[in-house]
């Protein structure tokens, strides 16, 4: 009883500091703040009540609020395209932002930052974002959809109306009330939110930090992680680790933490193979896992200690004292180079497969698979990933057919159990020969390698995973030694043959796990760590 009757009046003082602390904002802001909102004619709903009154209240913190109602057959209306009932347009002659439906419940909190921004004229992105708005060079037109209850949208509807701001030349944005516009949202498939689309593509679910959003809003597709651009020419370094998959994200945490400082370069999407496996079992800590949700982790790791330089190419390195990498981007000059470049898928080098590569030849189930739903596929291969993938399109509702030349699995009997407890046929001792179609996969040509009988088979496309070949075309340019396999060869500490130069992960050959990647990255990091305190080179 005594906390209730203490409680009132503390909340009262409280809420009039907060609308004086309000109102001197307000009073500091430099710009008028005009808002029209627009309904129609004879018809009073809830939301337009909703938008007078939220409006009101607003009012009464600053005269520089201004309201201004028209109806929809307003000219007004015709000019800036505004056809729901209801709109409020925020600053029209400034921004296209506009928020169809009404600020209420936890959106108001949306409704106080954008009249704040408005009235300030910024846009208060961060500098990492500012740098990644910058190169926004088309229209981007954003629906964000909201609802009143949902305590995480403001945060995503902030991050669009900041971008609104920044570059109004090309960023126009409409704020969606579920609620109010439930036909749009069903057109959007938009049954949770806040969700955000940019010129029609989902480029965000659920409330992203503002980084990720304007990265996602620039790339127009949904990035999970933000690696921060740098515009440094030259970075002087001790450690470059070259690929930035398990072995080389792994190695960056290692290096940092023992006091080197580090750069992974990555020319590709970081994660290497793992990034496009759709289902990662048993790396210690999960049962299960989906293995793009494992990069993620990792990188978001990775990125509290090293500095990454994604989408990014090593062209030369010129081994010297110091050691100097040329990415297509800058110069490095470092002490030592990891080379954690992984492998690479290995192609069957059959006729009609490059031709046809993209055209439902594929080496990636989980970027493709989506694709051949309801239609007939070829997964050629018998080892884990073969198995893994084949199940993944299956439970994806493709119709799947493995072909494996030999008559036994080489995938872990975990994963070959899964396979004959599903109903995907296996064509056994089979080879593909040949892939045959015109404008896309149509059919193939397969030999059994036991009678020698061969046959076509219809189908729709053609998934390849048989295997891998070490990347190590950097390597070679760097006089690096190869093992008669192909992989760089070390001396057990991942030193190669150049001082100077390590190597770690599948680039080095053996197991190819995710987990002994990871440790030969950080095993590595922990021999340059001691070489370069106590250089073996010059023993
Ligand atoms: P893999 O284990 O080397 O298996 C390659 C498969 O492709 C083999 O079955 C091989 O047949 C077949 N093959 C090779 N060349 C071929 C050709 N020219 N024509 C037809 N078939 C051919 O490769 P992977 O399955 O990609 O796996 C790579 C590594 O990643 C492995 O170490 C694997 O254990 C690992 N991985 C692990 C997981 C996991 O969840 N733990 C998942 C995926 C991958 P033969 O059997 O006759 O040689």
């Amino acid at each position: 009883m005594q906390d209730t009757t203490m409680d009132t009046p503390r909340s009262d003082m409280a809420s009039d500091a907060y609308l004086r602390q309000l109102q001197a904002t307000f009073a500091q802001l430099p710009n008028e703040i005009t808002l029209y909102l627009f309904t129609a004619k004879g018809h009073e709903d809830t939301f337009t009540r909703a938008n007078r009154e939220i409006i009101r209240a607003f009012r009464q913190l600053s005269a520089k609020i201004t309201l201004r109602e028209y109806d929809l057959d307003h000219e007004l209306a015709k000019k800036w395209n505004v056809t729901s009932s209801p709109t409020l347009l925020i600053a029209p002659e400034r921004y296209s932002i506009r928020w169809l439906g009404a600020p209420m419940g936890e959106e108001a909190r949306t409704f106080l930052e954008i009249l704040i921004l408005v009235g300030m004229g910024k846009s208060k992105l961060s500098d990492q974002s500012l740098n990644v708005v910058k190169k926004i060079d088309s229209p981007r037109n954003v629906k964000v959809f909201v609802s009143p209850t949902c305590p995480y949208c403001p945060q995503e509807a902030v991050n669009a109306v900041k971008a609104a701001i920044e570059v109004p030349e090309y960023v126009s944005l409409e704020l969606i009330d579920i609620q109010s516009e439930p036909e749009i949202a069903n057109q959007y498939a938009a049954q949770s939110v806040p969700q955000a689309f940019a010129n029609d593509v989902l480029i965000g679910q659920g409330a992203q930090p503002e980084e990720v959003f304007v990265s996602s809003l620039q790339k127009l597709e949904v990035q999970t992680i933000f690696i921060p651009d740098s515009d440094a020419e030259l970075v002087e370094t001790d450690l470059v680790i070259i690929g930035g998959g398990p072995a080389g994200l792994t190695a960056g945490i290692y290096a940092v933490r023992s006091g080197l400082r580090t750069a992974v370069v990555e020319r590709e999407a970081l994660g290497g193979q793992v990034a496009t496996t759709p289902i990662v079992e048993n790396y210690p800590g999960f049962t299960s896992v989906g293995g793009k949700t494992l990069v993620d982790i990792m990188v978001s790791h990775a990125l509290q200690y090293v500095q990454i330089f994604q989408g990014e190419a090593v062209v030369d390195v010129q081994i010297g004292n110091p050691i100097t990498v040329l990415t297509n981007r800058r110069k490095f000059l470092t002490k030592s180079i990891l080379l954690s470049t992984g492998a690479t898928h290995r192609h069957l080098g059959v006729p009609g497969e490059s031709r046809l590569s993209g055209r439902g030849v594929s080496y990636c189930s989980t970027c493709d698979g989506p694709l051949f739903k309801g239609k007939k596929v070829m997964m050629v291969g018998g080892g884990n990933s073969a198995v893994t993938e084949a199940l993944h399109l299956f439970h994806m509702g493709v119709d799947v057919t493995l072909v494996h030349r030999r008559d036994k699995l080489r995938a872990q009997d975990f994963l070959a159990k899964q396979l004959s407890d599903s109903s995907i046929p296996v064509l056994w001792d089979t080879e593909i020969k040949e892939i045959l179609g015109e404008e896309r996969v149509e059919e193939v040509l397969v030999v059994n390698n036991r009678t020698g009988e061969t046959s076509t088979i219809k189908t729709n496309g053609v998934f390849i995973a048989i295997g891998y070949t070490p990347a190590v075309e950097l390597a070679e340019m760097m006089g690096l030694e190869l093992n008669e396999d192909g992989y760089i060869r070390h001396d057990g500490k991942h030193r190669t043959n150049v001082p100077g130069v390590y190597s770690a992960g599948d680039v080095e050959g053996g197991y190819k796990q995710i987990v002994t990647a990871s440790g030969q990255g950080a095993e590595a990091a922990m021999t340059i760590f001691e070489d370069l305190i106590n250089p073996y080179w010059l023993k």
